[in-house]
């Protein structure tokens, strides 16, 4: 098989070096296992500038979904009412969960282009005095959007309201100030920002509310109270844990720190992502985001004409040593370029002239 990097996001391009973190097989009960927990649930807290007599983190095996699950089946109890904010696919993903596990919920839902209004939520707040929380995505990884989550964050704060941020796409590339902000739980997983492989999610959560959250669950492995209460311990995970993933998070996290930490992450992604929309528009792709919505995690681009065929396209820049992303709305054909991962400007570079060739070359007319 023909290697290649890349530009999704998550599961993305690691470095090497992260790979081989997990050339070893680690004990999930040995002392210097438990102490590589310790270490990232600690560090993890140091990104989200939380200190750790407020706040605490718990990692979850699985993908990102399942943190977000273990989220929503632990804090929110039987007599709570959940407010979901919507406007693309991930925060369609947090109502069915919702709906699973069978929590009281409302919606507020904006087109998919456009971000959630701070006046229609006080409006919502002041009106429906059941909400105790509000959950909501930061990153909206099927467009690429970025939510306004300081403003969402006073008004929870003003009305008392437990707090929910899925910020699985930007946690680690976009500065979040948790203790600031006042989130309550927010989600994560080891294959987006930090740049580790799948395997596992992350919760930052305000220890008061954590706390408070015993018996809530109707799940077992998705109890994020029991967890937090073994893992607490002395690093223990209940139940097998993803030790290979775990070891090259580790390492992921030093290489972090290594580049500057998220500010100068931050930079990297935000002038790979401004040049290469500059450069597709340039050749008539234009993104579906307005460049003042527009994070720098993922872009969605829209098809040059009706004749554009993404896998045609998908495949030829795949062959040279890149793979793209399928669109996903549903009005408007598009397609998807993530920048987070271990990619560079002389990547951008490269895969932008893939993409002229194709488009100059009149691959698709
Ligand atoms: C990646 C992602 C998730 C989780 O997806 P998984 O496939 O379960 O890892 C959730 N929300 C957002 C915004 C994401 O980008």
């Amino acid at each position: 098989m023909e290697n290649y990097k890349l530009l999704t996001p998550g599961p993305l391009t690691t470095t090497k070096t992260v790979k081989e973190e997990m050339l070893f097989d680690r004990c999930t009960w040995d002392d210097e296992y438990k102490v590589i927990t310790q270490k990232i649930r600690a560090e993890l807290l140091e990104i989200a500038v939380a200190s750790p007599n407020l706040y605490t983190t718990v990692l979850m095996q699985g993908s990102g979904s399942f943190g977000v699950e273990a989220v929503l089946h632990s804090a929110i109890g039987k007599e709570d009412k959940c407010l979901i904010i919507t406007n693309g696919n991930y925060g369609e993903r947090i109502v069915t969960m919702a709906k699973c596990i069978g929590i009281n919920y409302t919606t507020y839902s904006v087109e998919y282009d456009t971000v959630p209004k701070s006046y229609e939520i006080r409006e919502i707040l002041s009106r429906d005095k059941d909400i105790t929380h509000v959950a909501m995505v930061h990153v909206e990884t099927t467009t690429g959007i970025i939510n306004p989550i300081d403003d969402i964050a006073k008004l929870c704060r003003e009305y008392d309201k437990t707090f929910i941020l899925d910020a699985m796409s930007s946690f680690g590339g976009i500065q979040i100030n948790v203790e600031e902000l006042g989130i309550d739980y927010l989600i994560s997983s080891a294959n987006k920002c930090i740049q580790g492989v799948p395997g596992f999610s992350f919760i930052i959560a305000k220890i008061e509310k954590i706390s408070k959250c015993k018996g809530n669950s109707k799940s077992l492995s998705l109890d994020l109270y029991d967890q937090w209460i073994n893992m607490d311990k002395d690093g223990k995970w209940r139940y097998t844990s993803p030790t290979h993933v775990v070891a090259a998070f580790s390492k992921a996290l030093d290489e972090l720190r290594g580049e500057g930490g998220v500010a100068s992450r931050n930079k990297r992604y935000k002038d790979n992502n401004n040049l290469l929309r500059r450069k597709l528009a340039a050749m008539g792709l234009n993104s579906y985001i307005n460049e003042e919505l527009q994070s720098p995690i993922i872009t969605t681009f829209l098809f040059p004409s009706e004749n554009f065929n993404f896998s045609s396209f998908y495949n030829y820049v795949k062959e040279r040593g890149f793979v793209l992303y399928p669109g996903k709305l549903t009005r408007v054909d598009s397609f998807r370029i993530g920048n987070i991962g271990e990619i560079y400007e002389e990547d951008i570079e490269i895969v932008c002239h893939i993409i002229d060739e194709y488009i100059s070359g009149g691959k698709y007319e």
